[in-house]
């Protein structure tokens, strides 16, 4: 008995085994040893990547590999300093990384403790919300659409619902569920439709189940982590770097040969020049290249933190700035999701509709003469106020919508006309529903009536609600041209409905036959720095394209008021209605993401096609997202994209980012901070390995020329190793005088250029013994060396202090304290190199060759 699992067991079965009453639930008592007995319901932490997933993977490239290789030789030849050297640079580079992403997890974590996620629980008879984490086996929960589901469970009773649990079993499209028993006892978990488990979202519908397992017990439990499949593809800077690790790797092996061979021709011992050649390609290993590449992105994200855009994994940094195209919902992104109603039109009467916000207050006008509202409007907005899940609160100082602003706004239009919805709802007391989802874009609610009969009252969008009404065509066609009309002027149209039921209605009754009552208006104003946002973009070379579930004609309008209707080179651009990419193939596919600014009357599964599409065009894509089933399309785009306010749980654990304000200007503005960071970082780059390379060259040529090493072997490591330090450290000076905003930041820039720059001049002092000091009598001999040094600090000055040079170099001038820093930060190498020097003199170090 006990063997039969619970999607086998008939709902009797299963509340009996749990020792729960359905309709009352558990007592508070109960619930409350159950706790104590199963432990709180949630997962151990490997719901997110722990830290040592994090840390690990701080170690996982291919410049690391090389560098632990090479340390391993050193060390093999018994240069203990070297094998140190490295380790130290290994050693602090993944301390970088791992401190700035550990700090990200806990700027989410935090994030996430703000909206503690709670669960609808039936217990003592009664309905109540509790932290998700104090649900106990035995538990009767309540789910509704959106909502995620807190434990696993057999389902009891439910309507329509259906629920996604890609996360679970990588499915993409939501299962029906149902509440008869599974035959077959041993149906995989995709299969056991009577169940819903932990972490999995409704999408549709709503339902009751009753909990049979909690916390590390649940499926998701077992599996142990949310997401499964977060993917971990290099972004493009990685790539690169392997890429040009690897060149460079070739090339210093092949150089490393000739070098050994030739030496060996010459004369020389052969172990000697192996010993030469090992050494050398460890020097050419940038060590800096690491550091460095984390530092910035570091910075990046903090950076990007205090404008309201948390990035989750480090390269994403990068990926944002490599990022060619953007697609944004419309709705509460590029808008306020601040809704108005403005117009009401009832048998083809058009009525405007004053007052802003949601107070109360405002008038009914038709052609500007104040009018008193019939029977037949006052029905249009009580459909509105009963069909409807919101609530105004005014209790604050600003009245607030709690719920959906869509359904705020038609509740403010009811109160304007007289009504209280409180009582409204009391006096018609709703018995049935079908919940608002995008895909059916209505929703219908059953009451019954003061008067004793059964009513079903719809509101969608128009072309929802006609398909479900009885309107004559000639009708329908005056219904169609009136919402042309609104929607052109940028409005969001609703369509209200209403039928008698008879008794003991069935299930379709609620979708046809309906008695069409009249359309609703209302605007949502666009947010202040929308438009200059698409202008940026444009200049940027950034595409901006705008997603909806609203109708083409209100999008194509709020796309004409942002500027995105023509393409930078004045190309008309579309507004694309799902109707068209019903069956396209993939050709079809990439035609239509060429030519479109919006897709209107989207689904979440367009979103996924879209993104495919123009990854196929080469187009790096960022993609937002705010429902549970926009993960798929979240994870599927380079940057996915999820809303701190809007966004439900599943799809913030789906994206790459976060933006805690729901505002398209954020996104476009971390995309700018992520491009002058991959900007930086290329600059770096090309600097470090060019110095490498000179210096690979200079060892090359001396073997080549037969004459003796111009270069000690610790010299060029210390060479690599102590200039990045140094220049780090002028840099983080930089940064914590002048800030890292903009201007400022170029100034901190250019205090690093300069002691990158002044540490490699004075160095050449250093370089020209392995054994003597750089101050000895020899200091003035060598005038070739200080001619050299006159023209490059000369080249610096000029650098800085010429103004045309400073502008493509994009440096400013530097002041006293700035070059106290250069001078101390180029000194440093010097000062280090000369101590080591005497100490080896003193004969306390084994002498490199
Ligand atoms: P978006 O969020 O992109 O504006 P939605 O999918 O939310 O798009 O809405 C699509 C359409 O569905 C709207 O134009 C409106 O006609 C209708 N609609 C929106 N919200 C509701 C709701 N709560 N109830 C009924 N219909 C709605
Ligand atoms: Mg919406």
């Amino acid at each position: 008995m006990t063997s039969t699992p619970w999607h086998a067991r008939s709902v009797e079965d299963t509340a009996r085994a749990l020792k729960t009453d359905l309709s009352q639930g558990l007592t508070r008592e109960d619930a409350a040893a159950r706790l104590a007995q199963h432990g709180p319901n949630a997962l151990a932490r490997g719901r997110q990547r722990s830290a040592f997933t994090i840390l690990v993977h701080q170690f996982r490239s291919l410049i690391v590999a090389l560098l632990a290789a090479a340390g391993g030789v050193a060390l093999v030849l018994g240069d203990v300093v070297e094998a140190l050297a490295i380790l130290v640079v290994i050693v602090i580079n993944a301390l970088i990384g791992f401190v700035t992403e550990w700090k990200a997890r806990s700027a989410l974590e935090a994030l996430r403790k703000q909206a503690v996620a709670v669960a609808r629980v039936r217990r003592d008879g009664d309905e109540r919300e509790v932290p998700a984490a104090e649900v106990v086996p035995g538990d009767v929960v309540l789910l509704s659409a959106g909502d995620r589901v807190p434990a696993d469970g057999r389902i009891v009773e439910h309507a329509q619902m259906q629920v996604d649990e890609s996360a679970l079993t990588g499915e993409s499209l939501p299962v029906s569920k149902a509440v008869e028993p599974v035959d077959d006892a041993n149906a995989p978990v995709g299969d056991r439709v009577s169940m819903v488990h932990m972490g999995t979202g409704v999408t549709d519908g709503r339902g009751v189940f009753v909990v049979t397992a909690t916390g590390g017990k649940t499926e998701m439990g077992h599996i142990g982590t949310l997401i499964a499949g977060v993917e971990e593809h290099g972004t493009p800077l990685e790539d690169k770097l392997a890429q040009l690790s690897r060149a460079l790797l070739v090339v210093v092996l092949a150089l490393c040969v000739v070098i050994v061979i030739t030496g060996w021709l010459r004369g020389n011992e052969l172990l000697f020049m192996t010993e030469v050649g090992i050494s050398l390609a460890i020097a050419a290993v940038p060590e800096g290249l690491l550091a460095v590449t984390t530092m910035t992105l570091a910075v990046g994200m903090q950076r990007m933190a205090r404008m309201n855009a948390l990035v989750r994994r480090l390269p994403a940094v990068e990926s944002l700035g490599s990022t060619t195209v953007i697609c944004s919902d419309k709705t509460g992104t590029l808008t306020r999701n601040e809704m108005t109603v403005r117009a009401l039109v009832v048998d083809g009467r058009h009525i405007d509709v004053s007052g802003t916000g949601y107070a109360p207050d405002g008038d009914f006008a038709h052609d500007g003469q104040r009018i008193d509202l019939g029977e037949k409007e006052l029905l249009a907005l009580r459909i509105g106020a009963l069909c409807n899940d919101a609530r105004v609160d005014r209790s604050g100082p600003e009245p607030r919508i709690l719920g959906d602003p869509t359904e705020g706004a038609l509740i403010v239009a009811a109160e304007k006309a007289g009504m209280d919805p409180d009582k409204l709802a009391e006096e018609y007391e709703r018995t049935a529903e079908l919940p608002f989802n995008s895909v059916d874009k209505r929703m219908v609610t059953v009451h019954r009536t003061p008067d004793g009969r059964t009513v079903a009252y719809m509101k969608g969008s128009p072309a929802a609600v006609l398909r479900a009404s009885n309107a004559a065509d000639a009708d329908r066609q005056r219904v169609l041209e009136t919402n042309t009309e609104l929607a052109g002027a940028a409005l969001r149209v609703l369509a209200v409905a209403w039928r008698d039921l008879p008794d003991g209605h069935a299930e379709d009754d609620i979708t046809r036959d309906f008695t069409y009552a009249g359309l609703i208006g209302m605007i949502d104003p666009l947010r202040d720095e929308a438009r200059d946002t698409i202008t940026t973009c444009r200049e940027a070379g950034i595409r901006a394209i705008m997603i909806t579930g609203d109708q083409q004609a209100t999008a194509a309008e709020i796309a004409r008021q942002l500027g995105l209707n023509v393409d930078p080179q004045g190309r008309a651009l579309r507004t694309v209605h799902a109707r068209e990419l019903a069956d396209l193939d993939d050709d079809g596919w990439l035609k239509a993401v060429d030519d479109a600014a919006v897709f209107a009357r989207v689904s979440p599964e367009h979103k996924l096609r879209i993104v495919d599409a123009l990854q196929r065009q080469g187009h790096v894509v960022a993609m937002t997202g705010d429902g549970v089933n926009d993960a798929p399309a979240l994870r599927q785009a380079d940057i996915g994209i999820a809303m701190g306010i809007r966004g439900t749980e599943v799809a913030k654990e789906s994206a790459a980012m976060v933006i805690t304000d729901d505002n398209f200007a954020t996104i476009v503005r971390a995309v700018e901070q992520g491009r002058i960071i991959v900007h930086n970082i290329l600059r770096f780059i090309h600097y470090l390995f060019s110095c490498n390379f000179a210096e690979i060259m200079t060892v090359f040529t001396a073997i080549m020329l037969g004459w003796p090493l111009p270069l000690g072997v610790l010299q060029i490591l210390w060479l690599n190793l102590l200039l990045a330090a140094c220049t780090l450290g002028a840099f983080a000076m930089g940064m914590r005088w002048y800030g890292t905003e903009g201007e400022a930041l170029r100034h901190a820039v250019t205090i690093a250029f300069m002691t990158l720059a002044m540490a490699q001049v004075l160095h050449a002092f250093n370089a020209r013994s392995r054994t003597e000091s750089a101050f000895s009598s020899r200091l003035f001999t060598n005038g070739w060396l200080w001619g050299a040094v006159v023209v490059c600090v000369g080249l610096q000055l000029a650098a800085v202090y010429i103004g045309g040079l400073r502008d493509v170099l994009g440096t400013v001038a530097l002041n006293a304290g700035d070059w106290g820093v250069v001078a101390a930060g180029s000194a440093l190498p010097v000062a280090v190199v000369e101590a080591v020097k005497a100490v080896q003199r003193r004969g306390t170090l084994p002498r490199t060759p």
